[in-house]
């Protein structure tokens, strides 16, 4: 899918597919209402997608994350189901390669979001990074927790994901506050930090300069379409009271400003638009537009 945000061209790419507990994706919610939005299979997992944002604005390429990658043995890690595209067959319908893409913005390092950034060398004995080029932007923050998580998150945090191209002089650390607001990257490209599923956690915003019609990557602050509802959060969520607060936030501003909301694993929709509804109910009083959301 593609999108025109000013002066930005913005391509919604799938880089792959994988499966995951569905208890896990969905924390309190019971398997009787969250097995009605996503079937799962005989291993209680449920189809997930792993998207990426190739970015192209005045003077720049921007890859938004990068999903997986192919550097793990068939079926993915912990069997995952894992389906991954080499990048030059993601990358094919934007006319660009590897080699073009300046910068990468890293939401955070857990291994589903940064795996795609490092592959193995032809001779298969050591890794690289998949954009030679490219600085790699990840906050102060997440950098500083990625690499001391804890036995919580010890097993998403995964150093082979970010040890080459922060070796090679490619990290750029970038110091984000937590007031919500969003602060520049690149122009049209700015970042807001959110701290309930990971520290440092950062929500990257495409801008036109105009207050309408801009379009937001969520990451893990809005997985998938259903966890739009209030209380529909991941079992990984580091603080899930304060992913709440941010999550309830955020959709009303999403509401009034009419933004474009691209969800990173959603297993079928790669972009919504929400509205409020009247009433206030336990999920919250935020709704998908039931005119479908498109831009
Ligand atoms: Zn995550």
């Amino acid at each position: 899918m593609k999108l025109q945000v000013g002066d930005l061209e913005i391509w919604i790419l799938e880089t792959g597919y994988f499966r995951l507990d569905g208890g896990a994706m969905f924390g309190l919610i019971p398997r009787t209402l969250w097995s009605q939005k996503l079937a799962p299979d005989e291993q209680n997992r449920i189809p997930l997608g792993l998207r990426t944002l190739l970015v192209k604005g005045p003077g720049y390429t921007a890859i938004v994350d990068a999903g997986m990658g192919s550097k793990w043995g068939a079926g993915g890690p912990k069997n995952f189901d894992l389906s991954v595209r080499p990048w030059s067959e993601i990358l094919a319908p934007t006319g660009v390669s590897p080699q073009d893409v300046d910068h990468v913005i890293a939401t955070h390092l857990h291994f589903d979001h940064v795996g795609g950034l490092t592959e193995f060398s032809e001779d298969g004995t050591s890794l690289r990074p998949v954009f030679e080029r490219a600085e790699h932007w990840v906050s102060q923050r997440n950098w500083d927790f990625a690499r001391d998580p804890g036995p919580r998150e010890s097993a998403s945090y995964r150093s082979e994901n970010w040890e080459p191209w922060a070796r090679s002089g490619q990290l750029r650390l970038v110091d984000i506050a937590l007031s919500g607001d969003p602060q520049p990257l690149l122009p049209g490209l700015w970042a807001e930090a959110s701290d309930g599923h990971t520290l440092g956690q950062m929500i990257v915003h495409l801008r036109s300069g105009r207050s309408e019609g801009n379009v937001v990557f969520c990451a893990d602050l809005l997985p998938t379409q259903y966890h739009i509802k209030e209380t529909w959060g991941m079992g990984f969520d580091l603080q899930p009271q304060v992913l709440l607060q941010e999550k309830r936030r955020f959709l009303e501003s999403a509401a009034r400003h009419d933004w474009g909301l691209i969800l990173e694993h959603d297993p079928t929709r790669a972009l919504i638009r929400v509205e409020k509804t009247n009433s206030e109910s336990r999920g919250g009083n935020i709704q998908i537009r039931p005119d479908g959301g498109h831009l």
